[in-house]
């Protein structure tokens, strides 16, 4: 391989190289990034936390109506089973009665508001599990196929510098420090193509005589507008 066809193929691969470590760069911030997985997840729990609250809420009031109902039956069963005879007693048993019922109906109500909320959170956090499961699962196949790509590029990338060990022993070491040199200090691009009108392929200026020549030559040349190493291909 001829010493400036060599150095343009490191110039490409080392390019690659850099596209490709920016890539996995990003990536690897892909990968960690759970954020929809996350917010989904505390949405299911503050959800089921509240449907948790709701059905323990309609069960209080259950039991509650149970104990009312169970003292109403009680107290009846005295009042009308003959073995109270005080009037004062039997009035009291009356009132007491009375106001069981009441407190009855009313727990009623209440229950079968505390239902129809239960219902509802119920609902609302079935909803917010299947969001979570979702993104469990959407995560999960995004998190393959990055890991997949991730691999692609690890193994293009060990390929591509085992290449560029080779390829900069056809580079002559003089040539190789200076690619060396520019490398940092003109973007990562040490490297230009003299076009065959004589301008450069990456600034544009016109190539003054002498560079122009020795490029041409396949001598060391530099362009005169961007300082990159001139290479030139018949
Ligand atoms: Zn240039």
């Amino acid at each position: 391989m001829a010493w400036n066809t060599a150095v343009f193929r490191l110039q490409e691969i080392d390019t690659t190289l850099t596209a490709i470590k920016r890539l996995l760069s990003e990536i690897e911030d892909a990968l960690k990034d759970d954020h929809t997985l996350r917010e989904a997840q505390a949405q299911a729990k503050t959800t089921e936390r509240a449907a948790a609250a709701a059905r323990k809420a309609q069960k209080d009031l259950e039991f509650e109506l149970q104990r009312v109902e169970t003292e109403r039956q009680q107290k009846e069963s005295q009042l009308y089973g003959g073995s109270v005879h005080n009037a004062r007693e039997l009035q009291d048993l009356q009132a007491k009665v009375k106001s069981l019922r009441q407190h009855k109906a009313e727990l009623e109500d209440a229950l079968l508001e505390a239902m129809m909320a239960q219902e509802e959170a119920t609902a609302i956090a079935e909803a917010a599990e299947t969001v979570r499961r979702e993104a469990e699962a959407e995560l999960q196949k995004s998190q393959a196929a990055l890991t997949s790509e991730r691999d692609t590029l690890i193994a293009r990338s060990q390929a591509l510098s085992a290449e560029a060990v080779q390829v900069r022993q056809e580079i002559p070491p003089v040539i190789l420090e200076s690619y060396d040199y520019l490398q940092p200090r003109l973007g990562g691009i040490s490297v230009a193509q003299l076009r065959d009108d004589d301008t450069c392929a990456l600034c544009g200026i016109g190539v003054s005589a002498h560079p122009r020549e020795a490029a041409r030559a396949g001598e060391e040349a530099y362009c005169d507008g961007c300082d990159r190493l001139l290479v030139y291909f018949f």
